[in-house]
């Protein structure tokens, strides 16, 4: 087979479970299998290769049984970056991107210092990293987690510009910090602990410790408008990613509080996140 053939094959076999995303998959797939970059595996299509076939198998086997290709590949894509990603972490996604772009919009070319809160696989951590001048800290509850996060500290060159320390954000420990910071950052877990039954498969291979945000979805929200204001220094500002579902929630919370907040979709054109600037 050639590794067209190849990539054609995986595309066929992924249609269905995967949806318009299929090729792109197939892509990465292909890549993966012969150990080959996008631009290299372009230029051997027509060329025959070798017999990887068992390997294809298996993971077209992994990926219909829901596992998130990232997890089967063990890395994924994010903001520019290639990242590691294990089952112990939420797979990188690209709605999320619009976070660090309003991260980096706020920052511009000025040298900050940036907490990112379940970080997670440090996904967030490291690309504010990467575009900008800011020294970030990332924390994670899970110790997991935090290996993964160090791990793609190294492998993207960051480890000099973001630390990752282990922290529960919901301790009395944290909020007890006294550190402030120019900008605070964090996608946590928001989805309603009810709704978690009714996700695709794909989530459910993923860590429930990432995704339950307790009975409203809203617990860590709560807790952060009552204490990152705190964290801020003089100017600075709290971006959230939010659930599509959220904006009425978190404007009733920042109202109460007495915070402006602003809400902002992503490319999909749905509500993704907040701004906050106390
Ligand atoms: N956006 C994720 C999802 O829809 C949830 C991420 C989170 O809880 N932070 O599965």
């Amino acid at each position: 087979m050639t590794y067209f053939q190849y990539k054609k094959y995986i595309a066929a076999a992924l249609a269905e479970v995967s949806g318009e995303y299929a090729a792109y998959e197939a892509e990465k797939a292909t890549c993966h299998l012969f150990g080959l970059d996008r631009r290299a595996l372009s230029l051997a299509m027509r060329e025959e290769a070798p017999d990887k076939i068992k390997e294809a198998e298996n993971i077209i086997a992994r990926r219909k049984s829901g596992e998130p290709l990232a997890y089967i590949l063990g890395n994924a894509d994010f903001f520019g970056l290639n990242l590691y990603v294990t089952a112990a972490c939420l797979t990188p996604r690209a709605d999320t991107e619009v976070i660090v772009e309003r991260a980096l919009d706020f920052l511009g070319g000025r040298s900050a210092n940036v907490l990112d809160i379940c970080t997670g696989s440090g996904c967030i951590a490291l690309a504010i990293a990467e575009n900008s001048r800011a020294d970030v800290l990332g924390l994670d509850i899970s110790p997991d987690a935090l290996d993964i996060a160090r791990k793609n500290a190294e492998k993207c060159g960051l480890a000099g510009k973001v630390r990752f320390e282990m922290c529960d954000a919901l301790s009395a420990e944290f909020e007890g910090r006294a550190e402030k910071y120019d900008l605070i950052v964090s996608n946590p877990p928001y989805i309603p602990t009810g709704d978690i039954a009714a996700l695709s498969a794909e989530v459910h291979c993923e860590p429930m410790l990432a995704l339950d945000g307790g009975e409203d979805g809203l617990i860590f929200y709560r807790r952060f408008i009552e204490i990152l204001p705190h964290k801020l220094k003089e100017g600075g500002a709290i971006i959230f990613e939010i659930g599509y579902d959220q904006e009425n929630a978190l404007r009733a919370l920042c109202a109460c509080a007495g915070l402006p907040c602003e809400i902002f979709r992503d490319y999909g054109g749905n509500v993704r996140g907040a701004v906050i600037k106390p």
